[in-house]
């Protein structure tokens, strides 16, 4: 694996890009997290990139398929996309945003492959992402939905 500075280098090079001083922050900000919100980033990066440049930053990240954005209910986290990290998924709390990391099992794998190959597809990737109420937010929202 390539360090992570080399590989998000190169991305930015290829497209005319360079790495300068704001998205080497939103990127380092990233690096070796689980996905954040958009005003979670902006905290994190602070008073050395504004607003805008951040949501500019992620524009261009995620257009050269650098970051990926988890959509939990109507609001989303942003994390680095799988180049940077292990193959994983998510399981999120759709009442108070928490997002639990995974990996799934080899069964699970071979049904996907199968799946794909019942409709003519070699499979290539894929992206699952778990919704559900988290084990605090189950004993808050029962009675109230009961
Ligand atoms: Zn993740
Ligand atoms: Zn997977
Ligand atoms: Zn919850």
């Amino acid at each position: 694996v390539h360090d992570p500075i080399y590989l998000i280098n190169q991305s930015l090079k290829q497209r005319g890009y360079s790495l300068t001083k704001p998205r080497k922050l939103v990127f380092l900000a990233l690096l070796n997290q689980e996905p954040i919100t958009m005003n979670e980033l902006i905290a994190r990066v602070g008073e050395n990139v504004n607003r805008a440049s951040v949501y500019r930053t992620i524009k261009l990240f995620e257009s050269l398929g650098a970051t990926q954005k988890i959509q939990i209910g109507w609001k989303y986290k942003i994390e680095l996309s799988n180049k940077f990290h292990k193959h994983h998924h998510h399981i999120s709390c759709l009442n108070c945003g928490l997002v639990v990391p995974f990996q799934e099992t080899k069964n699970f794998n071979h049904e996907l492959t199968s799946i794909a190959n019942k409709l003519n597809f070699k499979l290539t990737n894929h992206q699952i992402e778990l919704i559900g109420l988290c084990i605090n937010c189950q004993k808050t929202r029962t009675p109230a939905h009961s």
